[in-house]
């Protein structure tokens, strides 16, 4: 299996460990405002096979406390990526796993097998942007939905995040997603920052201000939602 990243440890992908983070090319999504650009369309260089991620993960037990998986969206690997999550488990390493949630069976067997401690599912818009905030005419949502659901049953840690862009999100667009996700246990707002890598020109961050307002409307539904990458 193809890896076409790793960062080597990081404090801040995981929750609460020091980890490693795994970068899976392919996303089946568009967003506008993506990080991962290069990543989303497959066709960057791996820099690994998985044998060599695993030997690298062996070599690395007592320092590394987890394993974070990102894309791309590594749902798009389907039994490869279950496989990869049963060596993880078997070298002692939870595994979180970054997900856009539109493949729920396979996060289902993700669950069912209990392969992964902490899954982080964005929510990109209300469900009447969804599809163009994912850089999509047209978008079945029923498998976000579905995931979303999954989650919300709490059979493992989770959290849902939205990335927030001026020029995409307002109130409303907190209002509609607090009612979607409503009492999730985790939820934040992460402001969004531009880099060199993002594929569209032209956005910005909301202000703190209106990141704290944004906040305000989804803690109406969600009490515990929470900022990211906002001084308080
Ligand atoms: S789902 Fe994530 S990786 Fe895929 S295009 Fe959107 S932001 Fe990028």
């Amino acid at each position: 299996m193809k890896i076409h990243g790793l960062q080597k440890m990081t404090l801040l992908d995981f929750p609460g460990k020091v980890a490693c983070t795994v970068f899976l090319g392919g996303c089946d999504l568009r967003c506008p405002f993506c990080h991962n650009a290069e990543l989303i369309d497959g066709t960057v260089p791996a820099v690994m096979d998985s044998t060599e991620l695993l030997a690298f993960l062996k070599k690395r037990q007592g320092l590394l406390e987890g394993v974070a998986v990102t894309g791309g969206e590594p749902l798009l690997r389907g039994d490869e990526l279950t496989e990869l999550a049963e060596r993880i488990r078997d070298l002692g390493y939870p595994l979180k796993l970054d997900t856009n949630g539109t493949h729920p069976d396979r996060l289902r067997t993700l669950i069912d097998h209990g392969l992964v401690a902490y899954i982080a599912m964005d929510i990109k818009n209300s469900p009447e942007r969804y599809a163009r905030t994912c850089g999509l005419e047209t978008m079945d949502l029923a498998p976000v939905r579905e995931s979303a659901a999954l989650l919300m049953e709490g059979k493992t840690e989770y959290e849902f995040r939205t990335t927030t862009v001026a020029e995409l999100h307002d109130e409303e667009s907190f209002r509609k997603i607090g009612e979607w996700i409503r009492g999730a246990k985790r939820y934040f707002l992460q402001k969004f920052t531009d880099r060199d890598t993002v594929p569209f020109e032209g956005f910005h961050a909301p202000s703190d201000e209106q990141m704290k307002l944004y906040r305000a409307v989804a803690r109406e539904y969600i009490p515990g939602a929470e900022l990211r990458g906002v001084e308080e």
